[in-house]
């Protein structure tokens, strides 16, 4: 089930650790976020490595569908209504530098960079989109109504961004990473006073960025509680539509629709890891129906984590761990994300201040309905009777049909049939021949 991605890209092996390394700042984890924060500290004369416990991008990165935007669904109104206008401000202005960020810098890459608008439609409710057009004019950006997409059904409306972008994220990568300083096939087994023991020796470091998509540290920030996974499959098709744009269903589990050169990606079958949902029936019966000629090329499916509020968590771990910081809670929107993450903490290590700090710090309130809704969970399957429990926390592993793995309704990790370790943030294999 490779991603289109991980079929045109070509990414060159990095070394593996043979030695104990001292560096300034040690970033742990080798998907978009560390790749991008690796290349801000470079350029910025900072003295760093990243290890990556396999090979770069071999996470979530490879299974995204890589929209480069700042229109994360219909997210201003709710963010004015939630932190202010100020907040919902900078969130747009640190996702709008982003973006054109990767406009700067992909201008030289070969990495079918192409600018794009990008719409959040609904199905059966024009106030809402109404009340974002609103919102974002609030912020001064230009944002539009729409009333017909290219899509081959009926819609309440949409909301446009224009110049917007899309790219292919591993040929990105490709490109950047050769002058990185990478660590690949390396794993952080433990954090200690003074850095980190990995599966090939220690590494010293002043300070860590944790990049490892869902933080795999228990004993501060809360993350078990701040946030769940979420699991989105994706078609590509030959012979469909050409849409020219990114969109979105603004319900959480719509579908999402973009193209890449011959060939339609459709996103959608969305469920919490660990539930039930669509999954790659809903996108079939969708493509049968609407593109009889069409031909599937690529499946894929993954998974991102998604926060209590809506915005990504970056910054310090927590509140009590100075020199250690994070960058995950993407949800699903972790390009442009990643590219703020970069930013800021880059601006962190290096002891400045940045303009974007407080909106994305992770000790902000937790106090949200969402909060609720994650401890529920967590309690319901850490009380369910299993032999089959995840090595994280203890919660019950429900089996996933579609992709025969065993899921984790809590946090999200997931395991093969035989028991090994796919997604984390468990960190090792299930044990032997549950009776
Ligand atoms: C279906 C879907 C579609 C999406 N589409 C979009 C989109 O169109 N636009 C958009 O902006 N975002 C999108 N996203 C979100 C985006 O893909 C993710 O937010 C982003 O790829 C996450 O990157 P990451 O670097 O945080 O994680 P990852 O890519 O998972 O990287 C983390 C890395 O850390 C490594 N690691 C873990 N533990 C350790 C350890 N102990 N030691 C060393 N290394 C370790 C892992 O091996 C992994 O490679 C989508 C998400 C989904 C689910």
């Amino acid at each position: 089930m490779n991603s289109v991605w991980s079929a045109t890209a070509n990414l060159k092996s990095k070394k593996t650790q043979k030695q104990t390394i001292h560096t300034d700042v040690l970033i742990i984890g080798g998907g978009m976020a560390g790749v991008l924060c690796a290349y801000q500290l470079q350029n910025a004369g900072v003295n760093y490595v990243l290890v990556e416990a396999d090979t770069v991008c071999s996470g979530i990165t490879k299974n995204t569908t890589a929209k480069i935007t700042s229109q994360h669904g219909l997210i201003y109104d709710k963010l004015i209504r939630q932190f202010g206008v100020e907040s919902a401000q900078l969130y747009l202005q640190a996702n709008q530098a982003a973006l054109e960020e990767y406009r700067t810098l992909c201008r030289d890459l070969d990495c079918d960079f192409e600018e794009k608008d990008a719409f959040v439609y609904s199905l059966d409710n024009r106030n809402k989109i109404e009340s974002e057009v609103a919102a974002v004019d609030r912020l001064g950006f230009p944002a539009e109504f729409v009333e017909q997409l290219p899509l081959p059904f009926s819609t309440a409306g949409a909301i446009r961004f224009s110049n917007q972008a899309q790219f292919n994220p591993l040929k990105f990568v490709a490109a950047i990473m050769p002058s990185l300083n990478i660590y690949e096939n390396t794993s952080v087994q433990e954090l200690t006073d003074r850095g980190a023991v990995t599966n090939h020796g220690t590494i010293t470091s002043d300070k860590i960025i944790v990049a490892t998509h869902f933080p795999f540290i228990n004993k501060h920030g809360s993350y078990f509680l701040k946030q769940y996974q979420h699991r989105s499959y994706v078609l590509a098709l030959e012979n469909a539509a050409d849409v020219n744009g990114m969109y979105v269903d603004e319900a959480q589990k719509g579908m999402s629709f973009r193209n890449y050169q011959n060939l339609l990606l459709i996103g959608g079958g969305d469920h919490r890891t660990g539930k039930k949902g669509g999954n790659w029936d809903e996108l079939v019966d969708f493509a049968q129906k609407h593109y009889p000629e069409a031909k599937e090329r690529y499946r894929w499916a993954t998974q991102d984590c998604m926060t209590l509020d809506g915005v990504p968590y970056i910054g310090q771990y927590s509140k009590n761990t100075p020199n250690f910081y994070v960058a995950t809670g993407f949800n699903k929107w972790g390009m442009t994300s990643s590219m703020v993450a970069a930013r800021i903490l880059t601006d962190l290590v290096m002891g400045k201040e940045s303009p974007y700090a407080a909106v994305f710090s992770p000790s902000r309130s937790i106090l949200r309905p969402q909060l609720a809704a994650n401890a529920l969970e967590a309690t319901v399957n850490l009380l369910t009777p299993t032999p089959r429990r995840c090595p994280h926390m203890g919660c019950a592993l429900k089996w996933n049909a579609q992709e025969h793995s065993w899921d984790c309704p809590c946090h999200g990790s997931r395991f093969t049939e035989q028991g090994v370790l796919i997604d984390n943030p468990a960190t090792g294999d299930l044990r032997r021949n549950p009776s």
